[in-house]
């Protein structure tokens, strides 16, 4: 399935995201989440390439694959490519089409210090370029509402994000934010600038105290008071942190929806009890 016509079918898209096991957990892990994941029907679920080290390459081919055929869900592959030279960007699109995959959200992937980038992709958008021009796949990029952390602004970097859409990503998911203004804000913008593809909202909801932090250096989305109050005060509870970060999630996701955004992407951090609880607020929200 086509990814982006699920746009044009549904007002608001739901979709989640997982990631593979480290390499010191089982592949099963993600089975029994995945178990769980799948009576929620999420419109698409997508699967991380290679972030954190992981289980490897394959990994992500064959989570997708049993996505698609295992629980009958359309799978998205993330793919990075700084670190690959074309033949190993071969290598791997001729894995997920063996195991019928349709649709990559092609990425750059984060530059680290320990590993010197292979030169042969620069950006998401010269990948797009490579796979559009190959054939076989539909593309989906990555954007930012409050602009990459390597871009001198908001507005170069949604003329970057332009050269991407114009080289063949015909959908896009944004960066958690937990500011939802960020969003509507960027959304003009990107309309302003020519982009017209549907456009998801990135929620992650606080699993832990650490975890938000560590993902908010990472990728620099602001933390608003009211976020930061809730984290002070419910830091040394975690059930209590847990069930305010549930209802801060909805609360977004319900004022998203409200303004009518095209969809949105939740990044599940692997809990389907959180997941669970989400979508069981929110189910009266979402048509079929
Ligand atoms: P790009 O679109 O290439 O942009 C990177 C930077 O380069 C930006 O600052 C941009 O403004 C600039 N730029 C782009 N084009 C040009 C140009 N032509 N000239 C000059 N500057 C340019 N990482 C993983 O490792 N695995 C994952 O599975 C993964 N999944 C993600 C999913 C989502 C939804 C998001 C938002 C991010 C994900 N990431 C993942 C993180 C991502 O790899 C990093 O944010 C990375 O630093 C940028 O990737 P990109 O594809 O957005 O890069």
């Amino acid at each position: 399935m086509h990814i982006a016509s699920l746009f044009q079918k549904k007002r608001t898209v739901l979709s989640f995201e997982v990631f593979p096991p480290k390499k010191t957990s089982s592949i099963d892990t993600i089975y029994s989440t995945l178990d769980d994941l799948q009576g929620l029907k999420p419109d698409f679920i997508s699967v991380t390439y290679g972030a954190g080290g992981n289980a490897g390459d394959s990994a992500t081919a064959e989570i997708a694959s049993a996505i698609k055929h295992k629980y009958h869900i359309e799978p998205v592959a993330h793919l990075t490519c700084v670190n690959y030279t074309k033949p190993e960007i071969e290598q791997i699109l001729e894995r997920l089409e063996q195991n019928n995959i349709e649709n990559i959200l092609a990425l750059r992937g984060d530059i680290s210090p320990d590993r010197m980038p292979k030169k042969e992709f620069n950006y998401a958008s010269e990948l797009i370029a490579y796979i559009k021009e190959r054939g076989g796949f539909h593309l989906s990029g990555a954007c930012y509402p409050e602009g990459h952390i390597e871009s001198e602004n908001l507005i170069s970097d949604i003329l970057n994000l332009k050269k991407k859409v114009d080289a063949g990503a015909e959908h896009l998911i944004s960066q958690l934010l937990f500011d939802n203004n960020y969003f509507y804000s960027f959304l003009e913008k990107a309309r302003i600038a020519g982009i017209s593809v549907p456009i998801q909202a990135g929620i992650m909801p606080v699993v832990n105290k650490a975890q938000i932090e560590r993902m908010v250096t990472l990728c620099g989305a602001s933390l608003p008071p009211k976020f930061t109050k809730m984290l002070q005060r419910f830091e040394h509870s975690p059930e209590a942190l847990r069930d305010a970060g549930i209802a801060y999630a909805v609360d977004q996701i319900v004022d998203l929806i409200s303004q009518g955004v095209d969809g949105i992407h939740l990044y599940t951090m692997n809990n389907a009890y959180i997941a669970k609880k989400i979508m069981n607020s929110i189910s009266g929200l979402i048509e079929d």
